[in-house]
């Protein structure tokens, strides 16, 4: 089957990195590690494209929103590996619409806010609108969380409540709406989650928890067990399994681990436990649980 993960799987073997790099991670991770000779932390990078149509519709977001969202996707990459962002580079397309001075604007603004301040880019006209933001970031050398670190017996968690997003995007109104526009990437959390509870592995949730627990299995070679997750009010349980964009951190500690029930107010639910199954499977309540959460690719 055509997926992202077929595209990624063969991009990964013809990119076989040299020995002699210092790329340190490359394809398959929230973001690639670069590791300077001599350098006390480790280089993050991660790229993301927003595309109207795809991920907004100019009908309903506001300049404001898309420039948000746009970066906020990549930093919440950097936050899945503990890491702190330090610059970025963002592209953008303009499709039909009048230039966009608002747009320009918040992408500065919001860069700023998020510590990855403009550092360059590029400018072009295209049939649709889209952005495509790059976010370089740093973490000390060696501690950058992976998503292949996790073993039967850790323990699964997530951070907030799951399918405001999704909801937001059915409803374009209230709290939802805005958690649609609005995510919070988990910075400061990637990097208690790093640095004061070591975990053993972590993501963001940028697809789905169904999608992305079962591509954190198979980075890790593993299974999950899980309940059902923490629901954003109003959210349905599909929703809150398959629903993306939420930018929520899916992690696992070592069992014992003693994880707050929340940090800066963000409540942290344990939602199951790593398996010896196949890699990749994933169980709710005891019945598989399919990846059924976003693939670009998938037709
Ligand atoms: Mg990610």
């Amino acid at each position: 089957m055509f997926s992202e993960r077929s595209v990624t799987d063969r991009l990964r073997e013809k990119s076989r990195i040299p020995a002699s790099s210092a790329l340190v991670l490359g394809i398959g991770d929230d973001c690639a590690i670069y590791r300077p000779r001599g350098s006390a932390d480790d280089l993050l990078f991660t790229t993301d494209m927003c595309i109207e149509g795809v991920h907004f519709e100019t009908g309903t977001h506001k300049p404001a929103e898309i420039a948000y969202v746009a970066l906020a996707r990549s930093v919440s990459d950097i936050a899945a590996m503990g890491g702190r962002p330090r610059f970025s580079l963002v592209s953008v397309a303009l499709g039909e619409q009048k230039p966009m001075p608002a747009l320009f604007d918040a992408l500065a603004k919001y860069a700023a806010e998020f510590e990855a301040p403009l550092a360059g880019g590029d400018l072009a006209r295209s049939d649709r609108m889209f952005l495509d933001v790059m976010v370089a970031g740093s973490v000390p050398r060696g501690t950058a969380l992976r998503r292949a670190g996790a073993r039967p017996g850790h323990e699964i968690w997530v951070s907030g409540a799951l399918g405001g997003s999704a909801l937001g995007l059915e409803k374009k109104t209230g709290k939802a709406w805005r958690r649609h526009v609005r995510p919070q990437p988990r910075i400061e959390l990637g990097e208690f989650l790093r640095s004061k509870l070591r975990a053993t592995a972590c993501m963001d949730l940028s697809d789905g928890l169904s999608l992305d627990l079962e591509r954190l299995c198979v980075a890790s070679g593993c299974s999950a067990d899980i309940a059902e997750p923490p629901r954003f009010p109003g959210a349905t349980l599909e929703q809150a399994l398959h629903g993306g964009e939420d930018y929520e951190l899916l992690f696992t500690v070592r069992p014992g681990t003693r994880v707050p029930a929340q940090f800066n107010r963000i409540p942290l639910t344990r939602i199951g436990n790593i398996g010896v199954g196949a890699a990749g499977e994933v169980r709710l309540n005891g019945a598989r649980l399919p990846g059924l959460g976003y693939d670009h690719l998938r037709r």
